[in-house]
């Protein structure tokens, strides 16, 4: 069932968003050689308990922390440890989310940690990056998810990178993963007909390699089977009469 949110909901929807958005804009000073996932995920979560919202990621499923923390060949749902230990030219993907009274906010971001000189690693960020907000041109009512999919199939794609096709984005609302599923490959013109004031996250998950994944044996960190490094990047989206609205920019203050 795919819900529209009233303006008030919306109103809620825009003060998770806009923590998810406040996380990713300042965790990247944290980010960087010697420090450990644990330690930038504590700070995660400070900040969402310092703007009012709980961490929705924690107990989700069983899941044990307020962010998802995936470093070079691990696509999501990195479990933060102690023993993760940053180094200098990693890239490290911060996925993370907020509740406000009752409503969630999602997004994620890939950090280079110290130094990346690898220009290929520079090149799956940056087309990752693009594959988003290329989705999100395609957001606005009458047009539909395989829009969205096409959109950053192609570019991925004509890139040489890959999209493993089990991981999507989603509805969002007053739980995190809702209807309809947006996928990141698809055709245009099929899927679900976006309509206004539903709220969705488009984000593209790219392997540099191929496509295969794995989990390890935590039951959560998805790695690539090639070993090839990973980027993701996530906005959660209203959708306006016109086209929509980032929920998870940096707020303007
Ligand atoms: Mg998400």
């Amino acid at each position: 069932m795919i819900s529209l949110r009233s303006p008030r909901e919306v109103t809620l929807m825009k003060k998770a968003g806009a923590t998810v958005a406040y996380v990713l804009n300042h965790i990247g000073e944290y980010i960087k050689p010697g420090v450990s996932t644990y330690e930038v995920d504590r700070i995660a979560e400070e900040m969402i308990y310092s703007r009012g919202c709980k961490p929705n990621f924690k107990g989700y499923e069983g899941f044990p922390c307020a962010s998802c923390i995936s470093v070079n060949e691990m696509l999501v749902h990195g479990i933060p440890s102690k023993d993760i230990i940053l180094k200098n030219g990693d890239i490290v993907t911060v996925d993370v989310g907020a509740d406000y009274k009752g409503y969630q906010g999602d997004g994620a971001w890939t950090f280079t940690v110290g130094e990346v000189t690898d220009p290929k690693v520079l090149e799956l960020m940056e087309v990752t990056k693009e594959a988003l907000y290329l989705g999100i041109e395609q957001v606005k009512p009458g047009n539909r998810v395989g829009d969205i999919s096409h959109a950053i199939q192609t570019y991925v794609e004509a890139h040489g990178f890959s999209l493993p096709a089990e991981y999507t984005g989603h509805g969002i609302g007053t739980d995190m993963h809702e209807d309809p599923a947006i996928p990141n490959v698809g055709r245009p013109h099929t899927m679900e007909l976006l309509r206004k004031d539903m709220c969705i996250c488009i984000e593209p998950m790219v392997f540099m390699g191929k496509p295969h994944c794995r989990t390890l044996s935590d039951g959560w960190t998805v790695v690539s089977r090639d070993g090839s490094w990973a980027a993701h990047y996530e906005h959660e989206l209203h959708i306006t009469a016109e086209g929509c609205e980032i929920l998870t920019k940096e707020e303007e203050d």
